[in-house]
């Protein structure tokens, strides 16, 4: 299985070349982000439960994560590997995830970071505030989303540094050149 962990700062345009690679690579897609989003839209206990820490830009508990995480692994079949997009987002997530791949057999082939400086980042985050109108990508939101992101999600990335499988790559130009860029890392493995 070729299973990836997109990693990168909020805005980075993981969402983005998500779309891309799990097309390119035939690969189930995960994004706890967009798991999260569809049970607040269909107002179910979890989504009460989670509204409130999301629109403060929090992270929510790793139990509740790993309840929506168990139920959609469970709704896959015969994949050929599967691209997490915003998961593991802290340190203790990270060893739920190799966890999850030892009862799959499997485990995680790469962790793929896209590095893209806070500045630049904030501009996108705004416009994309504008465009989609997500709750959470207001000013205040979107500065304490990068400071969970500094302080609980950047360590993942040393995680995987220790271990080899940490490749970054760098987030700025066009969708194209930086789907290019994830595609030689892949390709190389
Ligand atoms: P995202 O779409 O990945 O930027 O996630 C949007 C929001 O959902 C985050 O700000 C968190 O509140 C929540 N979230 C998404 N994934 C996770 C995760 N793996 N762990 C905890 N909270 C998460």
């Amino acid at each position: 299985m070729l299973n990836i962990a997109l990693f990168g700062p909020p805005g980075s345009g993981k969402g983005t070349q998500s779309k891309y690679l799990i097309e390119k690579y035939n690969l189930a897609y995960i994004s706890t982000g967009d798991l999260l989003r569809a049970e607040l839209a269909a107002g179910s206990d979890l989504g009460k439960q989670v509204k409130a820490v999301m629109d403060a830009g929090n992270l929510v508990s790793d139990e509740l994560i790993v309840q929506i995480l168990e139920k959609k692994i469970k709704s896959l079949e015969n994949v050929k590997g599967i691209l997490f997009d915003g998961f593991p987002r802290n340190l203790v997530q990270a060893y739920i995830l190799t966890g999850l791949f030892s009862k799959l057999n499997t485990e995680l082939t790469c962790m793929i970071s896209l590095e893209v400086s806070e500045d630049e980042l904030m501009g996108r985050m705004l416009k994309r505030a504008e465009i989609e109108g997500r709750s959470d990508d207001k000013p205040e939101t979107i500065r304490n989303r990068f400071k969970q992101y500094r302080e609980k999600t950047q360590p993942v990335e040393g995680f995987y540094e220790e271990i080899g499988k940490c490749y970054k790559v760098d987030g700025l130009g066009t969708i194209d050149e930086i789907f290019d860029r994830i595609c030689e890392v892949i390709d190389r493995l």
